[in-house]
């Protein structure tokens, strides 16, 4: 019998005792510890009475058992279901509600306001701490070492992952062993993750980067983590000559830098950095390369499609793109309104197709119908255009497009000129509603520390640089843009915070 996600992920490490992570306080767990903990766990949830396929959510801090959870629930053949930390009761009451899920897997501070919420929902509930106790691990602990895994086909489902809610609510993306594991071996290929690396995951495994990207990509060349519970610069550096790779999000990048221990010597041993799920800024690649001599390699995902394009492993790693197309995955950048492609260099929406693309929205057949096409292409909500040389640009979300008198403007064009100025370290523009344009553009600046922008002056050069209609009416300077726990800027906050200036 056959389980293709376990079976090539998990199961080939099984007897090894090679090590799988190394933990903060110098602790190494092996392969062959981490499946077995992984086992018990599978034996307690099926003991439980779930049967393949129902979902088992997991609002829990990152530790070695969360890991192991996520194992435990692809030989069971169950839906992993990972929340986002940060999540409220009352969040997560929805997701609960929304899933059908049947188990609940929490922290013990947690526990009395979700019993009510589970009972009433039909689900159980255990817990999980992060030092690796609590109920789940206890009913575990004197589980068999090992579980015969449940036969499962590529396209049944494997996880369930709710996408960040930068646009709006979060929505359930149904994930098959296939878009899992297709993913996993071409980014492994792609990436030449080999088993003697050592990538340094501070990521949430929450969400896609550090959990599909991250570790599967780990898993299925057999090397190792060193597997921390959050981004802690001191930690890090620490733990950095230990690295021969990194997978971060933007902010870790910059935080890297913005510290005097992170040198080249630091990091003279390393082989790769990638940055992923947000826009890297020009600057920071630069920056990068000056003080490491390494190239940050971004790539370009999402909850739905996993990864969708990267820059060369070989070649040149182009600042401000996300490179080509991965092996497998077709692009086009097409016309929302004619669902045509556009001429080659113009901006549209990013289209996706693959077997990386996922299943559809659980319980959203409309939306579902709306984003993902029937011959295949998934409609992204990402504007882009391709370059000359075939590199996929990203030029901000088809939600965050202005439309002001008739004009389409393009929010990051307008933030590339703002965030040259001096003082600016950040910007993002957003359209407001305006009685007469519809839209209008507002620019909202970060100065760098120290630094008090000019926004008269800044406003005078915009006005040389950029055609008139795409000038911001006005520019704000704030301490910090809205983000989310993934580093994306929150631009609905902003649009919120700024709607009534015209109208
Ligand atoms: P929601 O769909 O709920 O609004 P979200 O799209 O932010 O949230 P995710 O699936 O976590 O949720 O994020 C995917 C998005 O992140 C992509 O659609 C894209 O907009 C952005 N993204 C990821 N990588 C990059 C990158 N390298 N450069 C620019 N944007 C990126
Ligand atoms: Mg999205």
């Amino acid at each position: 019998m056959a389980n293709p996600l376990y079976d090539e992920l998990f199961g080939v490490h099984s007897g090894k005792s090679t090590p799988f992570l190394h933990l903060p306080d110098g602790q190494i767990l092996t392969h062959d510890a981490f499946l077995q903990s992984a086992a018990r766990f599978a034996h307690t949830l099926t003991a439980s009475g779930l049967a393949p396929g129902d979902r088992v959510a997991a609002q829990v801090e990152k530790s070695p058992e969360a890991l192991a959870l996520y194992a435990a629930c692809v030989q069971a053949g169950l839906v992993f279901l990972p929340l986002n930390t940060a999540y409220t009761v009352d969040e997560l009451t929805y997701f609960i509600e929304n899933s059908g899920a049947r188990m609940v897997v929490c922290d013990s501070t947690r526990e009395d306001r979700l019993r009510p919420v589970t009972e009433t929902l039909g689900a159980q509930l255990l817990t999980l701490d992060a030092d690796g106790t609590g109920s789940l691990p206890e009913a575990a602990r004197d589980q068999p070492t090992a579980f015969p895994t449940v036969a499962r086909d590529a396209d049944d489902l494997a996880a369930f992952l709710y996408t960040s809610g930068t646009t709006g609510r979060s929505k359930g993306a149904m994930l098959t062993q296939e878009n899992l594991l297709s993913n996993a071996r071409t980014l492994a290929e792609h990436w030449r993750f080999t088993g003697e690396d050592v990538l340094m995951n501070a990521l949430p495994i929450f969400h896609t980067h550090g959990l599909f990207v991250a570790t599967n990509v780990t898993l299925v060349a057999g090397g190792a983590m060193i597997f921390l519970p959050k981004f802690d610069i001191d930690t890090i550096i620490d733990k950095m000559p230990m690295a021969t790779t990194m997978m971060g999000v933007p902010t870790f990048y910059t935080r890297l830098l913005d510290d005097d221990r992170f040198t080249g010597e630091l990091v003279k041993d390393m082989r790769l950095f990638i940055s992923g799920s947000a826009p890297l800024l020009s600057e920071t690649h630069v920056r990068f390369e000056e003080r490491t001599g390494h190239r940050i390699l971004e790539r370009y995902g999402m909850t739905e499609t996993n990864m969708n394009t990267s820059n060369p492993y070989e070649g040149e790693r182009r600042a401000g793109t996300v490179g080509f197309p991965l092996p497998g995955v077709e692009l086009k950048v097409c016309d929302p309104e004619t669902e045509q492609e556009v001429p080659q260099g113009d901006v549209g929406v990013i289209e996706v197709r693959g077997p990386n693309v996922f299943k559809g929205y659980w319980q959203m057949p409309e939306k579902t119908a709306e984003e993902l096409r029937d011959n295949g292409f998934f409609i992204t909500g990402d504007l882009g255009r391709i370059d000359g040389d075939g590199y996929v640009h990203i030029v901000g979300r088809d939600k965050d497009l202005i439309i002001s008198g008739g004009y389409n403007i393009y929010p990051k064009e307008i933030e590339l000129v703002l965030d040259e100025q001096p003082g600016v370290l950040e910007s993002a523009v957003i359209g407001v509603p305006h009685a007469d344009f519809g839209e209008t553009v507002v620019g909202v600046l970060v100065a760098e520390p120290g630094a008090a922008p000019d926004v008269d002056a800044i406003a005078e050069t915009v006005r040389d640089k950029l055609a008139r209609f795409k000038h911001p009416r006005k520019l704000f300077v704030i301490d910090a843009l809205p983000r989310n726990t993934m580093g994306k800027v929150q631009k609905n906050v902003l649009r919120e915070q700024y709607k009534h200036l015209f109208v």
